[in-house]
């Protein structure tokens, strides 16, 4: 039996954050469970399936990420028990904690949608959603010269919203300048009523749908797709009607929950069947075991689920909790909400949509208009965000 602490669950962008903060602050017993031998900047894989990066870019040992001083334990938690303030893990060993971190991110529901992974086994259908898979988007993105173009977004919250959009726009782009655009239908399946849930981002979002010519089905989900047949069964929720759209290629997203085994916890919210880690929005402390904090896209927090809202969450994580372990009764930090998106609407053009709990633009960006798309924001996108992950954000330095 091992015992820290702090243990931190997942070493991703959350995990590895929170964990540098509390070296930096001279915690000195911190455990961090995380399984995989690389980590992942996931928002690269947009701009790898629209052909604008390459796949091993975004990949780094997760040795160097580990700060230094910080136990790496290399398993997958299983099971927790807070009320034994205990995390079992794949290898069969249980370590006991003092504080808890919950970051282990979001699970992939391929399964969830009949068909969607054996359509992933053949030629026409990819999804950014898997560092293996980005690469064949941009394959068959380049290879195709006409048909029909099919990107889906499930219904219920999954990490970065806007990734389902991205791609379509940058595969719109890429054919637009082969001169193929006219051949091709394009199809975007989205569970919302809109194409953004902040009216000003929508609109500028209706200018680039428009010019494109992309045909939007809103408040629709693909529910079952047939590989074998190339097509795509869609339920129309607002006119509660399903109907078939053949494809040629298909860029799909699967629906996502908490892991299984946060479901199964005593830290899942009970109201929630997608089963996340139910804390206070602003404090990311457990609302029923103190000594409990979670952040990232496995928390309940109704923040959209990106790696700019971790940026923010893991100094309020930080600060509240070195407060709870001073034995201070007030949290001192809150977290409002903020997250961004950054949407790439063509191969060198993006828009910044900033906004927090209260669904207004958020801009942190003095001086320029971010509610349109730009094309330096496009350079902040493919080179600054990347700098500012690896560099500052793990380290904890912002
Ligand atoms: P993750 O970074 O996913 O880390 C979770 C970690 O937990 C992983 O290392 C995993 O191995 C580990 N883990 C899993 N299970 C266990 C277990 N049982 N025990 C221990 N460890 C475990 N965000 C943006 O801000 N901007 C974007 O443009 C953007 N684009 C995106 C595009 C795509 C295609 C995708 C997939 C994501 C994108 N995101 C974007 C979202 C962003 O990557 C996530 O929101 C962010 O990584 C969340 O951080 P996290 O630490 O909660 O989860």
């Amino acid at each position: 039996l091992t015992h820290h602490r702090v243990l931190i669950v997942g070493g991703g962008a959350a995990g590895i954050s929170v964990a540098a903060r509390l070296r930096r602050a001279g915690v000195t017993d911190i455990g961090l469970l995380e399984p995989s031998t690389t980590h992942y900047y996931q928002p690269l894989w947009t701009l790898v399936g629209g052909g604008r990066a390459g796949a091993r870019e975004s990949a780094r040992p997760e040795a160097s990420v580990v700060p230094p001083g910080v136990a790496w334990i290399r398993a997958a938690a299983t099971a927790v028990d807070p009320d034994a303030k205990r995390v079992t893990t794949t290898s069969g060993a249980s370590i006991d904690y003092d504080y808890l971190v919950m970051a282990p991110g979001i699970q992939l529901d391929w399964d969830k949608v009949p068909g969607m992974s054996a359509a992933l086994e053949t030629p026409d259908v990819s999804s950014n959603y898997a560092y293996e898979l980005a690469p064949k988007t941009w394959d068959r993105i380049r290879n195709l010269r006409s048909g029909t173009a099919v990107f889906t977004q499930p219904g219920g919250l999954i990490k970065c919203a806007g990734a389902p959009q991205k791609i379509a726009y940058l595969a719109a782009d890429h054919w637009r300048r082969q001169g193929v655009l006219a051949d091709i239908d394009i199809h975007l399946v989205l569970p919302t009523p809109g194409l953004f849930g902040v009216k000003v981002f929508a609109e500028e979002l209706e200018r680039v749908v428009d010019r494109y010519g992309i045909t939007v089905h809103t408040n629709s989900e693909v529910v079952e797709i047939d590989a074998q047949g190339r097509r795509a069964v869609v339920t129309d929720h607002g006119g509660g009607t399903t109907h078939s759209l053949d494809y040629d290629f298909m860029h799909v997203v699967p629906p996502q929950s908490a892991p299984d085994w946060v479901k199964a916890s005593a830290l899942a919210d009970p109201a929630n069947p997608a089963g996340y880690i139910e804390v206070d929005k602003h404090t990311l402390r457990h609302v029923r075991y103190p000594e409990v904090f979670a952040l990232g896209d496995a928390g309940s927090t109704p923040n959209s689920k990106t790696g700019a809202a971790v940026r923010k969450q893991a100094p309020v994580v930080v600060a509240n909790l070195l407060a709870a372990m001073a034995g201070e009764q007030t949290l001192p930090a809150g977290y409002d909400g903020y997250s961004s998106c950054p949407i790439t609407t063509a191969r060198n053009k993006m828009l910044l949509a900033e906004f927090d709990y209260t669904m207004q633009p958020h801009p942190t960006i003095p001086l320029i208009d971010t509610t349109k798309e730009r094309k330096d924001m496009w350079l902040l996108k493919r080179y600054g965000l990347p700098a500012l992950y690896w560099n500052l954000m793990l380290p904890g330095r912002a």
